[in-house]
């Protein structure tokens, strides 16, 4: 919940998928904020997306706003997180949106093979933010050409670009390489990248060249 206008909030869509921001922060979970999940929807919209990856599912918060943009797109989301994974599965059945989000339940360094079987439209980014890059490398050959890589907090908590304020050295360390991840991404010209100051700093990559 960085830099969220409660005004701008209050006017996005409302949706009942929104009941689970409360148990998220009663819990500690942490999952988009409500103006980068929209603003993230109407990418989808605009690109006419169907399919759509997520690395990081937490409790299936974003992967069930994604499912909610039309009846026809379909979400593969991966957690690797036994507790997530149990509430995200509940969530989904909830909400029955089991026919249009395949959970897998598996750390996304070694899912290559249970999502492979198809080319996404998109690939959203939000698990461990000290491995976006691995998850980029690994999954980005599943996503077609004009296809979107989203990376979700590549400014953690504004400590990007600010090293100097962090006390802690792992914290330290994370941002060092989400550093390393954002200058890296600037300069791939197989992608035409965007950096946005949005929730908690967001990159959106076109994927130029088929692999
Ligand atoms: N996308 C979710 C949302 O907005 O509702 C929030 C995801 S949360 C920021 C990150 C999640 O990624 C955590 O639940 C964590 O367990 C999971 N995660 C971290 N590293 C992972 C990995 N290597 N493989 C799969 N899941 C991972």
């Amino acid at each position: 919940m960085i830099k969220e206008s409660n005004y701008v909030s209050e006017l996005n869509p409302k949706n009942e998928i929104d009941t689970l921001i409360e148990y998220a922060t009663t819990e500690a979970v942490p999952i988009m904020d409500k103006i980068s999940v929209e603003f993230v929807k109407q990418l989808l919209r605009i690109h006419n997306a169907h399919n759509v990856l997520e690395i990081g599912t937490a409790i299936g918060y974003s992967a069930l706003h994604f499912a909610s943009v039309h009846p026809n797109i379909q979400i593969t989301t991966i957690e690797r997180n036994e507790l997530m994974y149990q509430q995200a599965k509940k969530n989904i059945q909830d909400f029955n949106k089991q026919h249009q989000i395949n959970l897998v339940f598996k750390d996304a360094l070694e899912a290559f093979d249970e999502v492979n079987h198809q080319i996404y439209d998109v690939l959203f980014i939000d698990a461990a933010k000290a491995q976006s890059k691995k998850f980029f490398e690994l999954y980005s050959p599943l996503v077609r050409t004009g296809g979107l890589i989203i990376t979700d907090n590549i400014l953690y908590h504004d400590f990007v670009g600010n090293i100097e304020i962090v006390r802690s050295r792992n914290v330290k360390q994370m941002v060092r390489k989400i550093e390393k991840y954002n200058t890296w991404l600037s300069e791939n010209t197989d992608y035409q990248t965007n950096f946005i100051d949005i929730g908690d700093g967001m990159s959106i990559s076109i994927k130029l060249k088929g692999e």
